[in-house]
Formats: structure tokens, C-alpha cells, sequence
């Protein structure tokens, strides 16, 4: 029997959230054990390089630590999310390290006229100097999230008592500004290190990382090799990070974003939050 009364809509697929490798460390260790042995063995079969193997095992040691800092996709230390497989036509559009008192309001515009929703994770102390740019971003439903009290480079060597304080204290900040305790968290530069991890759960934040970004992070990022990284990126579940907080008069984000706006118009994407991208999908 055909016809409409044959015709069952099964429900969509719920969205699924995908986190960094759960592989990394235990290859990265893997491989820190077979250089020590291997360096050990060098050092057994001559008294004249004996001293270099502890020294090639802790230079071992010193890269396996470093990867797993700077790469948080490989999930060595924690297991930041990356992107959300199953949502087609939405990605999540995220701003670091705002608010800017005049990019940010530029960026919010220019949304506005697209009719796109955006996650910005903003400094505490610069969410403090700007609270009205931080109220504006949740009165147009965009959420805010976490990204550190002071946006330290060397966060990864911090220790977690410090930096869960510091995190503490950006969340009451957000929450009296938006109504809104965040849940989301990215670390300072995307660096994840023990205490990193170990603070942010004792904040009951999710750490988030991502998967375009454009490197636009800096005062002189250039506009056209930072549209290039970015574009490949631009796809269904990407979390993409641009940076509205960069100083200066320019800022590399506000000149990409009706570029990124309007490749997304031409791929049929929309941007939503982090927590909309992970919810159920809307009905068209
Ligand atoms: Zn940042």
C-alpha cells in the first residue's frame, strides 16, 4: 500500500558531539616508552654515551608534554569538544577573547543583518571594563561563555586551585551580566594541560575546542591567508573560532565575517550557539 497513511517520518538523528581523540595518549606514551628504551639501549651498549639516554628520555618526555598542551585534539590531558557530527545546515560560529569595545559591536551587527547566532567566549576582566557589550550579545540570544579571567598565555603551567578561582570568578561575572551561568569553556590559546582540565571540571565547565579556525588571533593576521584556512572549514557541526578581542584598529574577524557570512548563505549553513548546535534539530 502506498500513499499518504504509508508514509512514517522517523524522527531525526539526534546531533552527536565529538570530542578530541581518546588515542593520544596512549600512543604519545607509547612512544615516550620506546625512545626511553631504545635511548637505553645506546646508552647500555657504550660507556660514552651513557648520559645521553636519560637525556633523549626526558627530551622525549618534555615533546610528549608539549603536544599534548598544544595540540588538545589529540586529547592527551583532556578531551576538549571539536565539532558535532549530525547537523545539517547548522555549524557554530565562536568569538574569542572580547569584548572589544569596537569590534564586538560590528560583529553583532553584522549577525543581526544575517540573522545568525554566535557563541562568544569572552575574558572576565574585559567583560568587567564592557558589561553593556555583554548584556547586548544575550539580549540577541547569543550565549556567552568562558574564556578565562585574564587570558594568561602560560595557563597550561598554572595550578588548577589558581585557575579554578580565576574561572569561578569569570562565571559569577557572566552569570550577573547575562542571567546565565556558562557551561562552555576554552582555554587561553586552546592550550590544555592537567590543571586546565582538573579546573574546569571543578568549575562544571565543558572545555571546547574546535575545527576551522582561521589563526586570525593576532594584531597582524592577514585578511586573505586567514580567509584560506578558514574556508575549507566552513561545514555542517564546524565549530569555528574567529577573534572579535584582538587590539588595534583592525581586526581580521570584522573584516572576514560578511566573506564567512556569505559562504555560508551560498553552502546553505546557519550558525547557532554551542548549545542550540547540540539540541535537537529544529523543525523546518
Ligand atoms: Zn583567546
Amino acid at each position: 500500500m502506498t500513499g499518504p497513511a504509508a508514509v512514517r517520518r522517523l524522527p531525526p538523528a539526534p546531533p552527536v558531539p565529538v570530542y578530541a581523540s581518546s588515542w593520544g595518549r596512549p600512543v604519545l606514551a607509547g612512544l615516550w616508552l620506546a625512545t626511553v628504551l631504545v635511548a637505553a639501549g645506546f646508552g647500555l651498549s657504550g660507556a660514552s654515551i651513557s648520559v645521553l639516554w636519560p637525556l633523549g628520555a626526558l627530551g622525549a618526555l618534555l615533546a610528549w608534554v608539549g603536544a599534548g598542551v598544544r595540540f588538545a585534539e589529540i586529547g592527551v590531558f583532556a578531551r576538549p569538544l571539536l565539532c558535532v557530527a549530525g547537523t545539517p545546515g547548522r555549524l557554530a560560529l565562536t568569538f574569542d577573547d572580547g569584548p572589544h569595545p569596537v569590534h564586538t559591536p560590528r560583529i553583532l551587527e553584522l549577525l543581526a543583518d544575517a540573522g545568525h547566532q554566535a557563541t562568544f567566549f569572552v575574558i572576565g576582566e574585559r567583560a568587567a571594563r564592557y558589561p553593556e557589550l555583554v548584556r547586548d550579545m544575550a539580549r540577541r540570544g547569543h550565549l556567552v561563555a568562558n574564556h578565562s579571567l585574564r587570558h594568561q598565555p602560560w595557563t597550561p603551567a598554572l595550578p588548577a586551585a589558581m585557575l579554578a578561582r580565576e574561572w569561578a570568578a569569570a562565571n559569577r561575572q557572566i552569570a550577573e551580566l547575562t542571567g546565565r551561568f556558562p557551561r562552555w569553556m576554552r582555554a587561553p590559546v586552546g592550550l590544555v594541560s592537567p590543571p586546565v582540565a582538573v579546573a574546569a571540571q571543578r568549575c562544571g565547565l565543558q572545555l571546547v575546542h574546535w575545527s576551522a579556525t582561521a589563526r586570525d588571533g593576532v594584531a597582524w593576521a592577514d585578511r586573505e591567508r586567514c580567509w584560506q584556512r578558514l574556508r575549507p572549514g566552513l561545514s555542517a557541526g564546524a565549530i569555528v573560532v574567529l577573534h572579535d578581542g584582538v587590539g588595534g584598529e583592525t581586526c581580521a574577524a570584522v573584516d572576514l565575517l560578511p566573506a564567512v557570512l556569505g559562504e555560508l548563505k551560498a553552502r546553505g549553513l546557519h550558525s547557532v550557539t554551542l548549545d542550540a548546535l547540540l539540541g535537537p534539530p529544529v523543525p523546518q
